[in-house]
């Protein structure tokens, strides 16, 4: 299963990219996820990212690019995955489609939600994270929201037009209950071919 699930920052992408990971036995791929690896780790990837993540832009194509081809050539990905936050730009998704070749996507998924709501969710994030003393994320804050939900109008939403012309591609209510936004998922993904067979719990 190749699985795009897309939405702006704040939807659940993540929480749901999990459970449908978890479900079909492949891997999350977050490039949100690793780059922050990077920067936690000091790389020079990382050094050279830290800025641009913080401040809520994006980095390069052909940085993010690189690291899902290399990703999705890997053989804990030969079975499938689940991409999370890429691609965020057509350039991004072009680049995906060249590195795919024949094989395609089985669907794309976008998460909804409206951006006030967003607000709310993300600083309430902000909130529990250090609440629990978790570490908290660089860029979870309103002002940074705002930056993130501008590139995301701008170059992430002419991504969901330029796969509803090309893949199967479905819409689901990102407000909804986390269970309830996964069984939506699941149940689309049973109508698409290359899906393989769900896990019982
Ligand atoms: P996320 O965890 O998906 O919200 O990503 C956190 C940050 O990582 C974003 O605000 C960007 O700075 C960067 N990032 C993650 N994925 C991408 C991508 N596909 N293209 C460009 N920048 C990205």
């Amino acid at each position: 299963m190749r699985l795009i699930l897309m939405g702006p920052p704040g939807s659940g992408k993540g929480t749901q990219a999990k459970r449908i990971c978890e479900r079909f036995r492949v891997p999350h791929l977050s490039t949100g996820d690793i780059l922050r690896a990077e920067v936690k780790a000091m790389t020079p990837l990382g050094s050279a990212v830290a800025a641009t993540m913080e401040a809520g832009g994006l980095v390069s194509d052909g940085t993010v690019s690189a690291i899902v081809a290399s990703r999705i050539a890997g053989t804990d990905a030969r079975n499938g995955f689940v991409l999370d936050g890429f691609p965020r730009t057509v350039s991004q998704a072009l680049a995906l489609d060249h590195a795919l070749g024949e094989g395609g996507l089985t669907a794309v998924i976008e998460l909804k939600a409206s951006e006030e709501a967003l607000y709310d969710r993300i600083c309430r994030r902000a909130v529990e994270s250090a609440r629990a003393g978790e570490p908290q994320r660089a860029d979870d804050n309103a002002d940074t929201l705002k930056r993130r939900l501008r590139a995301y109008r701008a170059e992430t939403l002419p991504v969901t037009a330029f796969y509803k012309q090309r893949s199967p591609f479905f819409q689901v209510d990102g407000l909804l209950a986390p269970g309830e936004v996964t069984d939506q998922i699941l149940q689309l993904l049973r109508g698409c071919d290359g899906v393989g067979t769900v896990k019982k719990y």
